[in-house]
């Protein structure tokens, strides 16, 4: 089962070219890792996969689930079951943490036709969930991401996409600034929630993550296409030998 077709993607921000004709195909029950160095365009590329209206898809194709996700707007594309875990989760004052999922999970029970769960059954919902990423219940009465370190914030992330269990999750640099406690604890929930039925697209700088989560396959982002795929020793190879000899190699194949 294909969840997402990525073909001959092309996508710019102020008139200046990102993304050029990249392609990916993710299948149910995989997990991809997409590497590369910064400024290679892997933030643009989750972000045009989830709608960011800054971006505009110049050419080419995102299938989800079979479907055209070109014409849907970002929450329309989160409410088909795309989740995108941001670099820098954003910090809102005076919401709760539980109130904002509360929300989030009620309107995905209302596009899906069901009635809005009784806040008594949510709470007891999100308790079972926080055991996921092991995180304190006095956590979610605290505003949403305010004041919260690094590590608090990705495992709210994770947190969400538990209680979410979307088709696709895009986690972009999740393990950015993680201490390595942190990084086990968010590498195990995203082990935990990956199933046969979902797959999920781990963006990452470094191989360290990687330690923690298997990839099926591993890719290369340069210049804004992916350039190289292969399995997690790709990664390794990568730690060891950099981006550098991937210049050589694109322009000798150009
Ligand atoms: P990565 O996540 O791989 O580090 P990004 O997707 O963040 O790469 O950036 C890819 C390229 O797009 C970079 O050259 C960056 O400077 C450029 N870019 C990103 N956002 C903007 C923007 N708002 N305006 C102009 N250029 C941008
Ligand atoms: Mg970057
Ligand atoms: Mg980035």
């Amino acid at each position: 089962e294909v969840i997402l077709s990525v073909r001959d993607l092309s996508a710019s921000i102020d008139d200046k070219q990102i993304l050029k004709k990249l392609d990916l195909t993710v299948k149910a029950g995989e997990i991809h890792a997409i590497m590369g160095r910064n400024g290679s365009g892997k933030s643009t590329f989750s972000k045009v996969l989830a709608g960011h209206p800054s971006y505009q898809v110049t050419g080419g194709e995102i299938e989800f689930c079979g479907a055209s996700a070109l014409d849907l707007e970002p929450n329309e594309r989160a409410l088909a079951g795309i989740f995108l875990a941001f670099q820098y989760p954003i910090e809102v004052p005076g919401v709760s943490n539980l109130d904002f999922l509360r929300t989030a999970y009620n309107a995905l029970r209302k596009h899906r036709g069901q009635d809005e769960l009784d806040p008594f059954d949510f709470e007891d919902l999100v308790e079972e969930k926080l055991e996921v990423v092991r995180m304190d219940p006095s956590f979610l009465e605290r505003s949403l991401n305010e004041g919260f370190s690094g590590g608090e914030k990705k495992r709210n992330e994770i947190l969400q996409m538990a209680l979410l269990e979307p088709k696709l999750a895009i986690l972009d640099e999740t393990d950015s600034g993680l201490d390595i406690d942190a990084l086990k604890i968010v590498a195990s929930g995203v082990n935990q929630l990956a199933t046969p039925d979902n797959a999920t697209v781990l963006i990452t700088h470094y191989q360290r993550l990687l330690n923690y989560i298997e990839p099926d396959y591993v890719h290369v982002m340069y210049e804004g296409r992916i350039v190289k795929s292969g399995g997690k020793e790709l990664a390794l190879e990568l730690e060891e030998r950099g981006y550098d000899w991937l210049d050589v190699q694109v322009s000798a194949e150009a």
